[in-house]
């Protein structure tokens, strides 16, 4: 679990605002979910035989012998909220994003930590193919605004419960067939989560793998059609994409329509993003029998993406370097003005000496110094230094002020 610092905190902001700024033209608002659930939640929506629910869970009896659990993915809490505030009375269809932290008891590495982030999106009421587009669209909006490059929009279909478990069923046979080729964990799993294996990282299960059989060969007619209109809707908004037909999701809750952004830039932690289509979900947690699509963001690898791209901290725009204590005292005043203005202005409290405070001005990439000293002030003068261009001119005390925010607004 990371701390994260004022200097890298600059570029979480940015990434924040812009997904804001972003799904707000979509149509999409914020909810805010508590960061604790129910355990059985998660269990019924996530899907007891995930890697999540079977061993990624932070769960923990409370007081009162309840089993909670800090919630490792967003959409399960989201929906929960959604039926429970019966959001579907107020809107046939709902837009709403979230951001926040999730847990995971994951083995720590480069991407993948046990606290991360996730910035989603999820569209509840609606299975119009031009909805799977849109969510899609505004993902690769996001992705261009923050300019996030190498990455790679990839699609495929999961199916619906009419054409899923004949699938399932003849993966399965197909898995059976070459069981000592696959990995431990697969060779437990297949029976269980069949998918799952074809998103092992493990080479044998790869190799074994290359020829399986694919769901985009085996999806029923609602579902061919549906994914077909996707495409086309993709196509019309110039969307690049590719069809991997060997993605699957994580989660058992997906159907039709899931989607990956990679890049190649992460090494295995190659999923920036992640989502898809959730048809039986809400109705499966208790609510109406609604469709909905989501996907949502890691935003430790997004700011690992940003590399050398990262989002700077505002330089500071006025030092004042004070000489003595009445010169402090009015620089104090003329200082809380300025920031009562939204100046981001600073001084010294140390009483140190001008050079060391000329040095801390440096350090805070002042824009500009004004040094208030005792000559300056028995000449009820200060002198304003312009650090970029180096110039310095001195300037009466009497519209001080309104001479600083005059040259502060042309920064
Ligand atoms: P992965 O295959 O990388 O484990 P996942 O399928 O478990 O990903 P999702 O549950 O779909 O991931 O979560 C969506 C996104 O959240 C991922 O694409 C990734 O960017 C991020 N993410 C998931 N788990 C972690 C983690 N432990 N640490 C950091 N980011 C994570
Ligand atoms: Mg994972």
């Amino acid at each position: 679990m990371n701390d994260i610092l004022p200097g890298e905190v600059e570029t979480w902001q940015h990434l924040e605002e812009q997904a804001r700024r972003i799904f707000r033209a979509y149509g999409f608002a914020e909810i805010r979910v508590p960061v604790v659930e129910k355990t059985e939640l998660f269990c019924r929506s996530i899907g007891e035989t995930t890697d999540i629910v079977e061993k990624e869970m932070y769960t923990f009896s409370d007081k009162s012998g309840n089993s909670l659990t800090l919630r490792p993915e967003g959409t399960a809490p989201v929906m929960r909220s959604f039926i429970q505030n019966k959001l579907h009375n107020r809107d046939p269809i709902a837009k709403l994003y979230y951001m926040g932290p999730m847990f995971r008891y994951e083995r720590p590495q480069k991407g993948r930590y046990r606290q991360f982030h996730q910035i989603g999106a999820e569209v509840v009421g609606v299975d119009d193919p031009k909805i799977d587009a849109q969510v899609l669209a505004m993902l690769v909006h996001f992705f261009e605004e923050v300019a996030i490059p190498d990455v790679e929009l990839q699609i495929n279909s999961l199916g619906c419960p009419e054409c899923r478990p004949a699938f399932r069923n003849l993966l399965i046979d197909f898995l059976q067939e070459r069981l000592e080729s696959l990995c431990e964990d697969c060779q437990r799993r297949y029976r269980t989560n069949p998918l799952r294996v074809l998103d092992c990282k493990a080479k044998g299960c790869r190799e074994a793998t290359l020829d399986a059989p694919s769901m985009l060969d085996h999806l029923c007619g609602g579902c061919t059609g549906h994914f077909a209109q996707v495409r086309g809707h993709l196509d019309d908004l110039a969307i690049p994409y590719a069809v991997n037909p060997r993605m699957v999701r994580g989660l058992d809750y997906y159907t039709k329509t899931t989607f990956e952004v990679v890049t190649g830039s992460l090494g295995s932690q190659n999923a920036v993003a992640a989502g898809g289509r959730y048809d039986g979900l809400v109705r499966e947690l208790g609510g109406p029998p609604l469709s909905g699509i989501g996907f949502a963001m890691g935003v430790e690898r997004l700011v690992l993406m940003k590399g050398e791209a990262l989002v700077q901290p505002p330089r500071l725009e006025l030092f004042l370097a004070a000489i003595g204590d009445e010169a402090a005292r009015q620089a104090f005043i003329l200082m809380s003005s300025l920031q009562r203005r939204g100046h981001r202005a600073e001084m010294d409290y140390e009483g140190k000496s001008l050079k060391s405070q000329l040095r801390r001005a440096d350090k805070l990439r002042a824009c500009h110094v004004l040094i208030l000293g005792e000559d300056e002030i028995a000449r009820q003068a200060a002198l304003l230094k312009d650090m970029d261009a180096g110039t310095q001119e001195e300037i009466p005390l009497a519209g001080l002020e309104e001479l600083l925010l005059e040259r502060l607004r042309r920064l």
